[in-house]
């Protein structure tokens, strides 16, 4: 007995040894970059994101409300309010609203660089428009915020780069590098500008060093234990994935009915579903943010991120926790329509359900259909895919690739203190569509804690723009 318990004691002093070995190894992954201070938002920079607020630039998804007169007067307010962008660049309208610009480098011979924004927003509900604050299209500044609808997705980006390219020209600037600005107009409906742009630079064969795109974000709130920001740069997206689930059975009369209906193999299906999550599963992005975050944080989340062999079910049950959290460590699986039945004595014959995915790095979606089948154990469930969009999980950017480090750097030298980060984006970006343009494609709004996307009172700090317009010139500048 005497002799197991030392056994115990040395195991466990061992064990311990290692864990504090690990974390006292665990040290800063993080450049030094000296912040230069942004200088104050004139009051033009303010007015121009306020003007380009205005215009109901709005993807509502059914064509009938599309509104071209917005789309092309937010055109002529870009051309009237940036004209040395527009004598110096080379403006293309693509898919009929959507816009390519080209600023030609100085050297021809480096890969160029592709920036990236949305021109459209998605709708404010009519049944939420009384709980706005503000108007959602009159750009108002109140409480150091400019709020309204696009403030954060995505017109702070698109603004930010014409504000920054302008600046830029009117000291006679000119960038090392080919810089293209490609802007959608229907991201948030599947973004068939940007697919009309990519080809077209794919026609002209175009091979770019570094995309950028819309994607993380900067927080000072989201990171527990970190008192300084964190710049989350999104080195990939999540893949998309809808499927219809489809029972057939013979109905009839609600007064006599059989032992299992039509509505009774689909709900069962889908609880089991629900109840049997796809396997949690630390994908490169969520490595590098371990490895990046891991080592700004106190002692004992640092330990967790330094010992994953022996805390990885801990991290995972942290995760889990939150929505957001969890769709960050596992493809997800959630019902989102649901139809059967017409009438209350009647035991229908057909009931569906729609089910929408986000699949992880790695998942592909004909092996995950595999994998439903497998969970469910019930032919009579039919998996179809209906004619929305399906894509697969981006490629995963290298953190030491040439466009990650640029921009790292950039954000860094634009706000004090600042900590980078991969990220892996759950939601789906116009970037998607450029795999076949760039290797290299981070998703990032440099933005402070936004708040209200894609609901009520969406708005973006002062302090967000100045930040983003600071990055903007700091990025052209460096993309050497
Ligand atoms: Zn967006």
């Amino acid at each position: 007995m005497k002799k197991l318990l030392v056994v115990l004691l040395v195991a466990f002093l061992l064990l311990a040894g290692i864990v504090l070995v690990n974390t006292l190894r665990f040290t800063s992954t993080q450049t030094a970059v000296e912040a230069i201070p942004a200088p104050k938002l004139s009051e033009q920079n303010i007015q121009h994101f306020q003007q380009a607020l205005s215009y109901k630039t709005i993807s509502y998804g059914k064509p009938e409300l599309f509104d071209s007169s917005q789309f092309i007067g937010f055109r002529k307010f870009l051309e009237a309010t940036y004209p040395l962008t527009h004598a110096k660049l080379t403006q293309e309208i693509v898919a009929n609203y959507s816009l390519l610009y080209t600023w030609q480098g100085k050297d021809i011979l480096l890969k160029p660089i592709v920036l990236m924004a949305h021109m459209d927003v998605v709708p404010v509900e009519e049944a939420t428009i009384d709980m706005w604050s503000f108007d959602p299209f009159a750009g108002t500044v109140k409480d150091d915020f400019i709020w309204g609808r696009g403030t954060t997705d995505d017109k702070i980006n698109l603004i930010s780069i014409f504000e920054a390219t302008e600046k830029l020209l009117s000291e006679n600037f000119q960038p090392e590098r080919t810089l293209y600005f490609a802007f959608g107009h229907d991201e948030e409906i599947g973004g068939q500008g940007a697919i009309a742009i990519a080809k077209l630079l794919k026609e002209r064969k175009i091979a770019a060093e570094m995309v950028l795109d819309e994607g993380g974000i900067i927080t000072k709130e989201k990171m527990p234990g970190i008192t300084k920001p964190v710049a989350l740069l999104g080195t990939a997206e999540k893949g998309y994935l809808t499927l219809e689930l489809r029972v057939e059975k013979p109905g009839g009369h609600s007064s006599m009915p059989e032992k299992e209906t039509a509505i009774d193999i689909l709900t069962m299906a889908l609880v089991t579903l629900r109840q049997q999550p796809f396997e949690p599963n630390f994908s490169e992005p969520m490595d590098g943010l371990m490895q990046s975050v891991g080592p700004e944080m106190p002692f004992v989340q640092r330990m967790a991120f330094a010992n994953p062999w022996l805390f990885k079910s801990l991290i995972i049950g942290t995760y889990e926790q939150s929505g957001p959290g969890n769709a960050m460590i596992r493809t997800t699986l959630v019902p989102t329509i649901i139809n059967a039945g017409i009438k209350d004595n009647v035991v229908p014959t057909v009931a569906t359900a729609t089910i929408n995915l986000r699949l992880l790095p790695g998942d592909k979606t004909d092996e995950v259909i595999e994998q439903l089948k497998a969970i469910m154990k019930d032919d009579r469930v039919v998996i179809s895919k209906p004619g929305t969009t399906i894509a697969e999980a981006s490629a995963v950017t290298p953190i030491k690739s040439f466009g990650y480090q640029k921009i790292a750097n950039s954000i860094k030298k634009s706000y004090p203190q600042m900590l980078t980060s991969p990220f892996l984006v759950i939601g789906a970006t116009d970037s998607r569509h450029f795999g076949e343009i760039s290797s290299n494609i981070i998703k990032f709004s440099p933005m402070i804690d936004p708040i209200g996307f894609h609901g009520i009172d969406e708005r973006v700090s002062l302090e967000s723009y100045q930040t983003a317009l600071w990055f903007y010139e700091q990025l052209m500048r460096d993309l050497k």
